[in-house]
């Protein structure tokens, strides 16, 4: 009757199905059939036959973890900037030397494709060898079309390569080149009326992203030009907001019906409720907050009044988040932001599902895609206690 069983294991199911915010099953057992959920309960109620059985040895299941926000695919590292800072270099000695996100942008420009593909592979995995089955990987260290498609086929590619559901975003408009310094807007534009149509023409991106901060990146006006373009080429949108200050992009990504808006430090109590009005979800990325050495952190109370859902993240990038680990996010979540427990591991699952626009994962319920995280621990909070442990003792995706 099922394909495949899978037995002897405790389910976190993030339904109303178990006990607990987490939906817990204890000795529960998860079926699937042509690749997705059939049956998800206590073990006791199974109720057929099964072409194969998987003993699990008392393992947790989880829905394979999902991390919403990376920009995994880059040309280059910035480990030379990170020991240049160390030994007191400035800000401007950084980037006279040649340092900074312009940095990663030559290098990406100057790598090919399969460089690209090559060089990201072995941080994909990392991330899949924790129990990541689906992924979002953002452009935006091109800054002009021809880079910004190729690093949004080697993402493509990534998910050719390995067994991951890939997601991807253009970030186009992330900062503003070389080539346009000091003519900001004018860049805007182009991202706007040229690069964003030629992307969704080819059929590159899943979803428009931005980076809007007043001081290094582009205005709310500016964004509002890219999230047009968007919105005619039939793409959702989502937001790098109000990381260093508050700039109104939280309420800048509700207006435009953002899936999420990320970041988010600074974001202010109107923008908040607005998201929550929107159905935004909040991608937060302790990661960045801790590299960057930010002492401001996300307004947890305000948004958890608003009922807004809280995702978590890698934010996986060269400058400011080098983070190889989305269980270690859930770690700082809990450390840095008080996140509790069943709120880390929600964030990345169910609300990084949606976060997505994904309604058919991140729960163990029936019907939805049998993509699945198998860890040997004695209970979920172990997954967010530990830091550099990878209890990840199996993965299933799509059911195989
Ligand atoms: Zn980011």
């Amino acid at each position: 009757m099922f394909d495949r069983v899978l037995l002897d294991a405790h389910l976190c199911t993030m339904t109303e199905a178990g006990e607990g915010p987490l939906g817990i099953i204890r000795d529960g057992a998860v079926a699937a059939k042509d690749g997705r959920i059939a049956w998800v309960g206590p073990r006791a109620d199974l109720p057929g036959p099964a072409a194969t059985t998987t003993r699990c040895d008392g393992a947790w299941i989880l829905p394979g973890l999902i991390d919403c926000h990376t920009h995994l695919v880059f040309g280059g590292d910035r480990a030379q900037e990170f020991e240049m800072r160390l030994e007191g270099a400035t800000y401007e000695q950084v980037a006279k030397a040649g340092g900074g996100i312009l940095s990663t942008v030559r290098a990406t420009r100057e790598a090919s494709e399969d460089a690209l593909v090559a060089s990201a592979l072995p941080r994909l995995d990392a991330l899949l060898a924790e129990g990541v089955t689906t992924i979002e990987i953002k452009s935006g260290y091109g800054l002009d079309l021809a880079t910004e498609a190729r690093m949004l086929r080697a993402a493509r590619r990534l998910g050719t390569q390995r067994d991951v559901r890939v997601v991807t975003s253009c970030l186009a408009a992330h900062a503003t080149p070389p080539e346009y310094a000091g003519r900001r807007a004018e860049f805007a534009r182009h991202v706007a009326d040229a690069i964003i149509p030629a992307i969704a023409a080819e059929g590159l991106a899943d979803a428009v992203d931005a980076f809007t901060d007043s001081q290094i990146a582009f205005t709310v006006e500016e964004t509002g030009w890219v999230f047009d373009a968007a919105r005619q080429a039939g793409l959702p949108v989502k937001l790098h907001a109000d990381q260093l200050r508050d700039d109104g992009g939280a309420a800048l990504a509700a207006r435009f019906g953002a899936l999420s808006a990320d970041h988010i430090e600074y974001a202010n109590a109107e923008g908040i409720a607005a998201m929550a009005k929107a159905g935004t979800v909040a991608v937060l990325l302790p990661g960045a907050y801790f590299v960057i050495r930010e002492t401001h952190p996300p307004d947890l109370a305000a948004m958890r009044a608003a009922g807004l859902r809280l995702a978590l993240s890698t934010d996986l990038n060269p400058g400011s988040s080098p983070v190889l680990s989305l269980l270690l996010m859930a770690h700082m979540g809990c450390t840095l932001f008080r996140l509790t427990v069943a709120e880390a591991l929600l964030g990345i699952t169910r609300h990084a599902a949606t976060a997505l626009g994904f309604r058919d994962r991140g729960v163990l319920a029936p019907g939805t895609r049998c993509d699945l995280a198998l860890f040997a621990v004695t209970r979920p909070a172990e997954l967010c206690y530990w830091l550099g442990r990878n209890p990840c003792v199996g993965r299933v995706v799509a059911g195989a």
